[in-house]
Parts: C-alpha cells; sequence; structure tokens
C-alpha cells in the first residue's frame, strides 16, 4: 500500500453526521425562546415528519427504542405475548419486545438484503403471537407486500422498524412511496447519529391510525390528560388527570429545532449516499469472491451502510484490522442479539417448541444467514461528506486487505 493513498486514508470514520450553522442556530433559537423541551418546535417538525413521509401522523419522542416500545404496547403486546422478528438487528429491536414481557420469536435473514426472510415467517405463528416487527436493515426496505400478506392472513399487526430507513422508498402499487407512510401498522424512526439524519437522540412514530396517535401522546408524557403546552395557553385554571399509566419518552424542543433543518437536508443527503453506494459498486466489482449489498427491484436504500460480505478466504478481524492500521473505520456485520448474554435461552425462541428444540445459548440452527451475516459481513464508511479520493483509498486499502 503506497504512502500517497496511506495519507489520504489516514483517518476515515465510519459515518459523521452532517451538521453545521443551519443546526447551531436552530438550537439557539429554541433556546433563546424560553420553551425548551417538547412544544411548538417538536409539533412543527412532526408536521414536517409526516408531510415527507406521507403520513397521517407523527409522533416525536426520545429514541427509536421507545417509540418500538410504544408501538408494541398500541397493538396490544402484553406479558405471554409473542412477537415475530429478527434477531439480526440493533439489540433494541428484541429488547422492545421483552419491555412489554413478550417473547421474541426470531426468524432467519435474506443473505442478499439482510431482512427478515418472509417465507419463514409461517412456520413460527402460534396461537400466542400478537404482532410481526419487522427491519429495514441498514435502510434496505424488507420485504413488505410479501410479509403484509402473511399478517393479512393472520390478522397481524405489522410493525415496521425503520430505525435506519429515514429516506428510503419502496415499490407501491407502481408508484415509490417513502418508508414510514407507514405501509404496515406504525412505523419507527431513530435520530441517533450513526443514522442517516440526527437530533443527537431522537425518535418518530408514524401511523395513519388516530387512536394510536392519540395513544403515543399520552404515554410519552406519562399519560398526563392535559398537556403543558395547553395549560400553558390556557386562560383558566386547568387540573391534569393520569387515568392510564405512561412514561417520560419526550423530545425537546432543541432536539427538534435541530430535526427540522436535518429534514431539510435529507433529500441530498440521500442522493449524496445513493452516488457513493453506486460507486462502491463501480469500483468493488471485480474482487473476487467479495459479495456486494443489492437492491431488489422494489426497493431504493438510503444506504444507511453499504455492507459487503467477504470472500471465504478472508478472516473478518484480520480484514478489518489492515484496514484500521491505514486509518480506515469498519464494524463488523449486524449483531445477532440470540448470541448475547443478555438473551439466554429462555428470553427467546425460534418458534421450535422448547423440547425439540436442539439450540444452544448463543446459537441457533434456524439462524444460521443471520449468524453468517455477523460473522462474514463488514461495513465500510459511507457519509455524506465523504470525498471521492477518500472512498478511492478505502476500496484500495480493502483490495489490499482482501489478499492477506
Ligand atoms: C439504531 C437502531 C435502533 C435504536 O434506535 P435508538 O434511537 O438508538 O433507540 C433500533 N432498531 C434498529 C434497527 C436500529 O438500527
Amino acid at each position: 500500500m503506497s504512502e500517497s493513498i496511506k495519507n489520504i486514508t489516514q483517518n476515515i470514520a465510519i459515518a459523521k453526521p452532517w451538521l453545521g450553522e443551519a443546526e447551531a442556530n436552530a438550537a439557539s433559537r429554541a433556546i433563546m425562546s424560553g420553551w425548551v423541551t417538547q412544544g411548538p418546535e417538536v409539533a412543527a417538525f412532526e408536521q414536517e415528519f409526516a408531510a415527507y413521509v406521507g403520513a397521517s401522523h407523527a409522533c416525536a419522542v426520545s429514541n427509536c427504542t421507545t417509540a418500538l416500545h410504544l408501538a408494541l404496547l398500541a397493538v396490544g403486546v402484553q406479558p405471554g405475548d409473542e412477537v415475530i422478528t429478527v434477531s439480526h438487528s440493533y439489540i433494541a429491536t428484541a429488547n422492545s419486545i421483552r419491555y412489554c414481557g413478550a417473547v421474541p420469536v426470531f426468524v432467519d435473514i435474506e443473505p442478499q438484503t439482510f431482512n427478515i426472510n418472509p417465507l419463514l415467517i409461517n412456520d413460527v405463528i402460534s396461537e400466542r403471537t400478537r404482532a410481526i416487527l419487522v427491519v429495514h436493515q441498514m435502510g434496505m426496505p424488507c420485504d413488505l407486500k410479501a410479509i403484509l400478506d402473511i399478517a393479512k392472513q393472520h390478522g397481524l399487526p405489522v410493525i415496521e422498524d425503520a430505525a435506519c430507513a429515514i429516506g428510503s422508498e419502496i415499490l407501491w402499487d407502481g408508484q415509490w412511496e417513502k418508508i414510514g407512510k407507514p405501509h404496515g401498522d406504525i412505523a419507527c424512526f431513530s435520530f441517533h447519529p450513526r443514522k442517516v439524519i440526527t437530533t443527537g437522540d431522537g425518535g418518530m412514530i408514524t401511523t395513519n391510525n388516530s387512536e394510536y396517535d392519540k395513544q403515543f401522546r399520552l404515554w410519552r408524557q406519562h399519560g398526563m390528560s392535559v398537556p403543558d403546552t395547553v395549560r400553558h395557553g390556557a386562560k383558566q385554571v386547568i387540573f391534569e388527570s393520569y387515568p392510564m399509566l405512561g412514561y417520560n419518552y419526550r423530545m425537546t424542543d432543541i432536539q427538534a429545532a435541530v430535526g427540522r433543518e436535518q429534514l431539510k437536508r435529507l433529500p441530498e443527503i440521500v442522493e449524496r449516499r445513493r452516488y457513493l453506494a453506486q460507486r462502491y459498486e463501480e469500483m468493488l466489482a471485480d474482487v473476487v469472491g467479495l459479495k456486494l449489498p443489492s437492491e431488489p427491484t422494489r426497493a431504493k436504500s438510503n444506504w444507511q451502510s453499504f455492507c459487503v460480505r467477504l470472500p471465504e478466504k478472508c478472516n473478518q478481524s484480520q480484514v478489518m484490522q489492515v484496514l484500521l492500521d491505514a486509518g480506515v473505520s469498519t464494524r463488523r456485520g449486524i449483531m445477532c442479539a440470540h448470541r448475547e448474554l443478555a438473551y439466554q435461552i429462555e428470553s427467546w425462541s425460534c418458534g421450535v417448541k422448547q423440547k425439540d428444540c436442539e439450540c444452544e445459548a448463543g446459537s441457533c440452527k434456524l439462524l444460521t444467514e443471520s449468524e453468517q451475516a455477523q460473522e462474514r459481513a463488514i461495513i465500510l464508511p459511507l457519509f455524506h461528506q465523504m470525498s471521492q479520493e477518500e472512498q478511492n483509498g478505502v476500496v484500495e486499502v480493502l483490495k489490499t486487505a482482501c489478499q492477506v
């Protein structure tokens, strides 16, 4: 590897939020207004977000994990229920099911898209199944049409974990539509800095069901019957009440002000990411044995992550170390919740009746594609400000790394 390449790749992060003066001024505007928690900026952000994805309602919350928790509660998930999902996801997906006292039932993924394999869902539906929680992993839309068909047959609600998928699109009855419309019952988004737009931390829940939306608004604020924004503007004394158990899952107005600026940048961010992803595909096409991610014809990804499968002969951590030595940050494939200590065998299921199951902690015969993806894939740097020279450098170093 030449010195000139090393000069370029010296310090390439896996991801970088694109924030600037506009966001700093927006945060300042919220601070100087004197109203800093959930208030007018949150309300405006919700309206703009709903308009962007094409949803009737958008409710801002503290992050996507809390969004998922409320979504599952809204569709009635209770202790002892089962929720079908993937193990191959950030742990928040499965955790949100356990917060409801329910059991995540893990289904394996399709190797090509890293998303839930719809053909395997029918096998794990039981009388205890209460919902299907699908993930648009790394921004790639999952096969929603096929999943919704199955869900309808069984009368099951579908929640979309769209944490990574703001700006991704899906072909729906011949039209490109934004993820989050939502196509299932409820979609949940994240504004963590590792995602495509950020508010520091933050989340959004979209739905076309006004009853769900009402529920979310109560739950996120301790179940309080009269929001503080209303009491603040009231000319008469009002006392609030707490008819139900709620949570503090609020977003602040400082975050929402930043989010509104990020939303304005989103089309440009998605365009740039798609351009860089295509460049990766072109430049990496000739690496023998390297498997590149690709979009099914029904999907347009925002490429929140660009994840490649290494050639058989390559050792994942060695390749990552060669890249790191050259200054390039990578991450291994998406984690599998069922392999973590927090997921002892009783806390999840692969749908096989416990007595017939030969699963061990950390390994399951029915989840081999998930485990393979974690062990054999790596995520390459991709962010809005990445220059072509930096990307060329990453490609150069990866090619060298794959040869060792
Ligand atoms: C990041 C992520 C989450 C959690 O989002 P937070 O906003 O950090 O709570 C959930 N699901 C998936 C698939 C994610 O990538």
